[in-house]
């Protein structure tokens, strides 16, 4: 059995959501394992390197939080490091038909690995990366979203 939960996303950029739900996992496992997608199709705003130094740096006053990347499939990652449960987030309802689908997937590609979903506290329940990256652009104040080293790498990158 499982003591330690792999968290997998793409984290462009990691926000308070998903430090709430990191903070949340740490209850119920006694280690987390952030993984940050290096194959993402989604095309990116920040590279591997930035999305795992801005997870590493966020996460750096949390107990039990390992942060490493990941290529290729989420369910050999986890058989590799001998890990059975994923986490994933559940903000809406509208999440609920994706996170159902890949986590179906996931299990007809390796029935030992359970994903967890996690709800995040209501105030995150809203926050989303890609619409943070249009409020960014819009410049918008994202404090209460983000780290503020985050929200300046953002702009830095999204305003013209
Ligand atoms: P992916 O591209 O794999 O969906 P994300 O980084 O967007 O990666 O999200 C990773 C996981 O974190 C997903 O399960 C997502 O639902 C969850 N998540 C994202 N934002 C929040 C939030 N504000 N609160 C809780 N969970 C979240």
């Amino acid at each position: 059995m499982s003591q330690t939960a792999i968290y997998p996303g793409s984290f462009d950029p990691v926000t308070y959501g998903h430090l709430d739900l990191m903070k949340r996992a740490t209850r119920i496992f006694s280690k987390v394992i952030v993984a940050v997608a290096n194959n993402s199709h989604k095309k990116p705003l920040f590279s591997i390197a930035e999305r795992l130094e801005m997870v590493k740096k966020a996460t750096r006053g949390l107990k039990n939080i390992q942060v490493e990347a990941f290529d290729g499939l989420i369910v050999d990652y986890a058989q590799r490091k001998k890990i059975n449960v994923l986490i994933r987030g559940l903000r809406m309802i509208s999440d609920f038909e994706y996170e159902l689908q890949m986590a179906l997937t996931n299990r007809r590609l390796n029935e030992n690995i359970e994903t967890v979903f996690l709800m995040p506290s209501e105030g995150y329940s809203f926050l989303s990366s890609t619409l943070l990256k249009e409020a960014a652009a819009l410049g918008a104040n994202l404090s209460s979203l983000v780290p503020n080293f985050v929200e300046k790498k953002l702009k830095e990158r999204l305003r013209k």
